[in-house]
């Protein structure tokens, strides 16, 4: 097997668990380097660190798939998958879930979401890929699923050298099921919906937002599907406004909203949030609660003040449509904008929109997108509720 060595002077983060190894850190490499082909690493000292896949078209040269002398078969990713599902199960994880959450269940660039007895999965790297066979082998084997899809349209495979494909992995089914959340029902465009079709990651925030919605004018932006509305509606919201550029989300969301009996308190608009949220802070409309929840603003470090800023403009824009004593329900899911990063982004925008902010609850992703610490990326969410008062 090919061996790969790290320099001496390596980043600790490898000796402290980080899984990722770029090209600069290693000093030399014993055999021959084939994309996707697993590899034996060893510390600048000739310890032995760890197995991964290997890929020189990637500026992530070794992912490490274990730190362990073991053998990498179909039986390590069944272990795995087997490993991530036990421990949602423990966490109290039954019908939907994301079962695995690539780096931090030590399966590096694999996403798998469940949804109940539907399986969505992304291979987003060329070692990982070449495992798919295996990784579908194994949620036949343990969950006898309706259905396995795979979501590989994502542009972030061509770094790692792999077209984007979508389709199915076992016999074809409808692609459109419902899911259960927090006693709703949703619509869920496995084939068509954005990402996986679901962002399962906000689960437990949905059902944060319950008190304050009560006998409130709702307004939710970048509502996707409709979820946090719906919600909003079932915890007696007297009216709820969605908004989403998408027309496709709006489509399913009036659909969602209608299967769970709430079509009448709910309303969705296909418009741009930011030129609406702009107009309505002139024309002087307020709302009691105003939810938030855009997309990535960016993928990488150079952006990061310009995501910032994007932050700022949107919450300022939303705070200021807030009667006085509303809630501003708001969430960022760029990795690369930390918690303290997004408290002062939210600071600024009261300042400027002229408004006291108090504090109501922070959370983050739902528990089965675990975190771990100092491996940045699998710290993302940051789902905030702020009262706002005027000055
Ligand atoms: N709140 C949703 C997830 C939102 S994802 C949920 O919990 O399921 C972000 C959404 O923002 C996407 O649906 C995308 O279509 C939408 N979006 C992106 N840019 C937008 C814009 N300028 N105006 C309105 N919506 C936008």
């Amino acid at each position: 097997m090919t061996k790969v060595y790290l320099r001496k002077k390596i980043a600790q983060r490898i000796a402290n668990g980080h899984p990722w190894i770029y090209g600069n850190e290693v000093e030399r490499i014993d055999g021959t380097v084939d994309g996707g082909e697993v590899v034996e690493v060893y510390y600048g000292d000739g310890k032995f660190a760890g197995k991964g896949y290997i890929n020189p078209k990637s500026q992530i040269l070794v992912r490490l798939l274990t730190r362990k002398q073991e053998l990498i078969n179909d039986l390590f990713f069944h272990n795995r998958i087997l490993q991530a599902w036990q421990y949602r199960q423990k966490i109290g994880y039954t019908e939907n879930c994301r079962l695995v959450f690539g780096e931090a269940d030590q399966l590096p660039a694999l996403i798998i979401d469940k949804f109940n007895d539907y399986f969505v999965i992304q291979t987003l790297s060329l070692g990982m890929d070449k495992w798919k066979t295996a990784i579908v082998q194994s949620l036949q084997t343990i969950f006898s699923p309706k259905g396995i899809y795979e979501r590989n349209d994502v542009p972030v495979r061509e770094l790692e050298g792999l077209a984007q494909q979508k389709g199915f992995l076992t016999d074809p089914f409808d692609t459109n099921i419902i899911i259960h959340e927090n006693g709703l029902q949703f619509y869920v465009d496995i084939e068509n919906g954005q990402k996986t079709g679901y962002f399962l990651d906000q689960q437990d925030n949905r059902r944060a937002i319950q008190h304050i919605v009560k006998d409130a004018e709702v307004l939710g932006v970048f509502t996707y599907t409709g979820t946090f509305e719906i919600h909003a509606a079932k915890y007696g919201a007297a009216s709820v406004l969605g908004l989403d550029i998408s027309g496709q989300a709006v489509a399913l969301a009036n659909k969602n909203a209608a299967l769970n009996g709430l079509e009448n308190i709910c309303r969705f608009e296909a418009v741009n949030a930011f030129d609406v949220l702009k107009q309505w802070g002139k024309d002087g409309r307020q709302y009691d609660v105003v939810m938030l929840d855009p997309p990535a603003f960016t993928k990488s470090r150079e952006n990061i003040q310009k995501a910032l800023t994007g932050y700022k403009e949107i919450n300022l824009r939303g705070m200021k449509l807030i009667r006085n004593g509303g809630f501003l329900v708001t969430s960022s899911c760029t990795n690369l904008v930390t918690p303290d990063q997004f408290f002062q982004t939210i600071e600024m925008a009261a300042k400027d929109a002229r408004k006291k902010i108090r504090q109501v609850t922070f959370q983050q992703q739902a528990s089965d997108h675990p975190i771990i610490w100092g491996m940045e990326n699998t710290n993302y969410l940051k789902f905030l509720i702020i009262e706002v008062t005027d000055r």
